[in-house]
This record gives structure tokens, C-alpha cells and sequence, in this order.
């Protein structure tokens, strides 16, 4: 090996944190709390991050414990995602919406020592406190009664009585940062661990110019939960370049968002379909005229919610695809140069190219390597430096291929590198032994303006071992029929695609992160609680 001349230094959480301290110290941070906004400067937060390693410290947390968090977004939770791996321990980021269960099990599995919880979340960790086996301290944030909890810490009294600096150890970029847990759709959740190395390239994938370009003049909406998939890289990006954070706290339904956006006026914001998708039906009238783009992704986005931002906000919603296991920036959909305007939305439709470092390739059932012809489907695989090699303490050795993450996902690429995701594998529909794009039927379904959401599930038929059934929310005040529904895919899919049922429904049922939730309505239709109309 000829030997390179390069310092050796060990990438990490520590390098942005030390960045946007002291070359950004003066940008801020907004938080939305029970009482409306409250702002930080980055030196504040970044004080603060300090009394929390030395708290955390003094509670015995070292290199390699993990320290969760159950919180919104806010900047307390922004200071443990500072402090926490830049000690040398890892953030275990707790998903609030997790059932019970799943909630004691991801604690107990990834063996968190020490709780970082909001006053407001308190009663459902208390839920399962008695299950918890390896919890040593729970840190409270905020007022409020916290018995059920047993014995707790004050998070502001526990920092005030810590000193404003901390000696960071020097940490092997290999070791685990970070820890979030998949949904566990199907079977238990499993935990993915994210290295320093792979937060602090990742970061800066998600700056770049194709990416998210941000800059420090960006004021940054973080929408998509802290806990979901770290809120898609964005405090670690944003901190890196010195953007404005601004947290919107628990407020997340469509007024109290309209009323942070007008009054804040971020430029960027990333949020998923469903919470994009109330917005606009419930304040059609907000000013976004401040934001250049928001990001959109952990479930195809329907070309109907992409087209009616640009109608109503004048606003560029641009789709994104990633996974828990991808850190989770993988793809962005954005138009090829020299794209004429009338054509981007062909392309913004797509699912993406991936970011530099990414590669993704296709697969059939046997494992054989299909053509990126934008012809050939199969199961997307992806490698990558912040792409997930194995699960915390679980082999699942049918989640990986030689080397590749099968990421469950069926879709095409073309020679050109874009990626059009039709369905989830577990999702998919197969009528007469073809493939039935349920993306592609909700998109075009989601484009009838009397259709507010549409879900599409594979159900068992004698004849075609499974047919469509479409599940439909009707916008507000209408009452689409079915065979009008039907009538508008007819011109634009294939006639063996066309659901002859349909279930109107009242809400698609969601997962703990937002997306339909298929399994539950499939459940349903097995049951016999879904009425259906035959067309
Ligand atoms: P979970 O797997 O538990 O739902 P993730 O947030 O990790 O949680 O979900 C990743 C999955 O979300 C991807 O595998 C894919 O199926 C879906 N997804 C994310 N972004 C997109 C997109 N732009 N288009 C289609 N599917 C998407």
C-alpha cells in the first residue's frame, strides 16, 4: 500500500457539534413549547450539551451506554443529541407512538441505563416502567407528576448544578453514535446503530447541493419527529452549516403548524405525506411563501399533494426515499439538468437517484441481478458507508445479500440511475401471477378530487390468488362512487389493474410513524369489518 499523507483523524458527532458552536455561536434555536416560542442561541445549547455530559457523567454513563430519549422536538432533545454521542455514549432516540410492548422491548433490548423523557410523555413511559430492566435513571423535563415514574431527576435543576464545559473523549469513528429502532410493521423491531463515521458523512450527504443544500442562511422546520430515522439528518445537517433549528415542540396538527410557519418563517422544512396532506385540507390559506422546499418521503408521495402545494402554497414539495436503515437519506427525486418545467413532474414522481457513496441495484426472487433498464421490477438493494451491514444483536440474515441491505422495497431503475419504488415487497398485489403497483393505483387514485386518501391491499380471489380492493377517505363534503372512481384509473392503467372493490372509509389507519397501515387493513378486510361496494 502506498501510504497516504493524510491526518488520521477519527470522524464524528463531536466535529459538527464543535463546528456549529463555535463558528455558528450566535444561531438559533426555536422551540414551541406549551407556552409558545422560547429561542437559544447555539452557544446556549452548546452549554448546555456540556452540563448534560457532565450530568450524564455523574450518573455513570461512559463510552458505549445508551442513554434514550422520549421526547418531541425541542432543544433539550437537540442538547442530548449533541452531548450524548459526542461523550462517547449512545442516543437511543425512543419512537412515542410505539405500542407498549414494542416500547418496553426496544428499552430493555438495547439496555438503556439512563431516560431523557418530557414532562408530557410521562405517563406513557410510566405505563411500562415495571417492565423496564436495565433503566437506572429517569430524567424528567418540564412540570408535572411523575410517581408512577418511581424516583426521577429534574433535567434544568440537574444541569444547573453542572459546569458549562466537558473534556470529550476522543471516540473510534467505528463505534455506535446512535440508535433508532425500525417500526417492527412485521415482528419485533429491530435496532439499527449508527456509527460516528456514518452520522458525519451522512450530514454531510444531506447538505449537499443535490441533497438538501442547506447553508446558514436556512431556517430549518423539523416536522419529522427527532425519534423517527433522526429526523432524517436534519439537526445534524443544520447544526453542521449553522442554520436556524426551529422545533415545533408537540404542535404538529395543521393550525398550530400554520400559525409556527407564519410566525417563524422557516425556508426548509421535512415532513411525511400524511402530515403534508392535513395541512392542506385544513389550512389551505396559511403563508408558506417563506419556505423554498419541503422534503417529503417515508412513504411514496402522491403526485396530487406535490401538484396542489404548487397550486395552493406556490411551494416545492420534493420527494425523498430512505429507510431507518439508511441513516436514512438515500434518494431524492430531483429532475435531471435541462429538464424542461413541463416535464419535472414526471421526474419529481419518481422515487430518485441516490446520493453520492449510495448504490442501489434491483433483484429477482432468486437473487439474480436484474438490468437497470426502468423495465426489469425487483427488490431494491442498497450498500453504502451509512447504510446498515447487520441489526443490533439479531443476524436476520435475510435482510442482507452478499454485502447489499434488501431493503423489502420492489421497483425499477433506469440506466440513469432513477429508482421507481411500486410497492413494498410485504404490499405488493399479484393478480393472475403479475405485479400490481398499489403506488401507482393510491397516486392515481389520490388525483380524484373527491379522493382525500386512498390505500390499496391485495385480497385473496379464487380465480387471480388476489385482486385489488381500494380503500378510500373522500375529501371533506364529498361522496365519491365507485364506478366513477374507476372510470377515471380506466384511461390510464391497464384494464387487469382496475380494483373491482372499493371500501370508503372514515381514516386509513396509520402506523406509529404516519404511513397506512396495510396490515391493519388487510386484517380488517379478513375479519369482515371493511364493507366493500363491487363496482
Ligand atoms: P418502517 O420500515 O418501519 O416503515 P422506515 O421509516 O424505515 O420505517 O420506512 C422505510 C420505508 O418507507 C422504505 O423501505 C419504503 O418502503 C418507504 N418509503 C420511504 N420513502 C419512500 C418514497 N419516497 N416512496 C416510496 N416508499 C418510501
Amino acid at each position: 500500500m502506498f501510504a497516504s499523507t493524510m491526518q488520521d483523524v477519527d470522524l464524528g458527532v463531536l466535529h459538527l457539534f464543535r463546528h456549529g458552536r463555535s463558528v455558528h455561536a450566535n444561531s438559533t434555536v426555536i422551540t414551541w413549547g406549551e407556552d409558545g416560542p422560547s429561542t437559544a442561541t447555539y452557544a446556549e445549547v452548546a452549554a448546555n450539551a456540556d452540563r448534560l455530559a457532565n450530568a450524564l457523567g455523574s450518573l455513570g454513563i461512559g463510552p458505549n451506554d445508551r442513554v434514550g430519549t422520549f421526547c418531541w422536538n425541542n432543544q433539550h432533545h437537540l442538547e442530548a443529541y449533541l452531548a450524548v454521542p459526542s461523550m462517547g455514549a449512545v442516543l437511543h432516540t425512543l419512537n412515542i407512538r410505539l405500542f407498549p410492548d414494542q416500547l418496553a422491548y426496544v428499552i430493555n433490548h438495547a439496555q438503556d441505563k439512563v431516560l431523557i423523557v418530557d414532562a408530557s410523555l410521562a405517563p406513557l413511559l410510566a405505563k411500562v416502567r415495571s417492565q423496564l430492566t436495565t433503566v437506572e435513571h429517569i430524567i424528567t423535563v418540564g412540570d408535572g407528576e411523575f410517581d408512577d415514574l418511581g424516583p426521577t431527576l429534574d433535567y434544568r435543576q440537574l444541569l444547573a448544578e453542572c459546569e458549562p464545559a466537558f473534556t470529550y473523549p476522543t471516540v473510534p469513528e467505528r463505534s455506535a453514535a446512535a440508535l433508532c429502532y425500525t417500526s417492527g410493521t412485521t415482528g419485533d423491531p429491530k435496532g439499527v446503530a449508527y456509527s460516528q463515521r456514518s452520522i458525519f458523512i451522512h450530514s454531510f450527504g444531506v447538505t449537499g447541493a443535490q441533497a438538501m443544500a442547506f447553508t446558514e442562511d436556512e431556517r430549518i422546520l423539523l416536522v419529522v419527529p427527532m425519534f423517527h430515522a433522526m429526523a432524517w439528518g436534519m439537526p445534524y445537517a443544520g447544526w453542521m452549516v449553522g442554520a436556524d433549528l426551529i422545533l415545533p415542540g408537540p404542535h404538529l396538527q395543521a393550525a398550530p403548524l400554520a400559525e409556527i410557519i407564519e410566525s417563524t418563517r422557516p425556508t426548509y422544512s421535512g415532513a411525511v405525506p400524511t402530515v403534508l396532506n392535513d395541512l392542506l385540507h385544513n389550512r389551505p390559506d396559511a403563508d408558506l411563501s417563506s419556505l423554498r422546499e419541503i422534503i417529503c418521503g417515508g412513504s411514496a408521495v402522491p403526485v396530487s399533494l406535490m401538484e396542489a402545494y404548487d397550486d395552493t402554497y406556490q411551494v416545492t414539495v420534493t420527494q425523498a426515499w430512505g429507510m431507518t436503515e439508511t441513516s436514512p437519506l438515500a434518494a431524492i427525486a430531483r429532475p435531471p439538468k435541462r429538464c424542461p418545467t413541463d416535464d419535472a413532474m414526471q421526474w419529481r414522481a419518481k422515487t430518485g437517484r441516490t446520493l453520492p457513496g449510495v448504490e442501489i441495484r434491483i433483484c429477482d426472487d432468486a437473487g439474480k441481478v436484474l438490468p437497470n433498464d426502468g423495465q426489469a421490477q425487483g427488490e431494491i438493494e442498497i450498500r453504502g458507508p451509512w447504510i446498515t451491514g447487520h441489526y443490533v444483536h439479531d443476524t436476520a440474515e435475510e435482510k442482507f445479500h452478499d454485502g447489499w441491505l434488501r431493503t423489502g422495497d420492489v421497483g425499477t431503475i433506469t440506466a440513469e440511475g432513477f429508482m421507481q419504488i411500486t410497492d413494498r415487497a410485504k404490499d405488493v398485489i399479484k393478480s393472475g401471477g403479475e405485479w400490481i403497483s398499489s403506488v401507482d393505483l393510491e397516486n392515481l387514485l389520490m388525483s380524484h378530487p373527491d379522493v382525500r386518501e386512498a390505500a390499496v391491499i391485495g385480497i385473496p380471489d379464487d380465480r387471480w390468488d388476489e385482486r385489488p380492493l381500494a380503500c378510500i377517505v373522500p375529501s371533506s363534503g364529498t361522496n365519491p362512487e365507485p364506478t366513477a372512481l374507476r372510470r377515471h384509473l380506466e384511461t390510464q392503467v391497464a384494464k387487469w389493474w382496475l380494483p373491482e372493490q372499493f371500501s370508503i372509509i372514515d381514516e386509513i389507519p396509520k402506523t406509529s410513524v404516519g404511513k397506512f397501515d396495510k396490515k391493519a387493513l388487510r386484517a380488517r378486510h379478513a375479519t369482515g369489518e371493511l364493507s366493500t361496494i363491487q363496482t
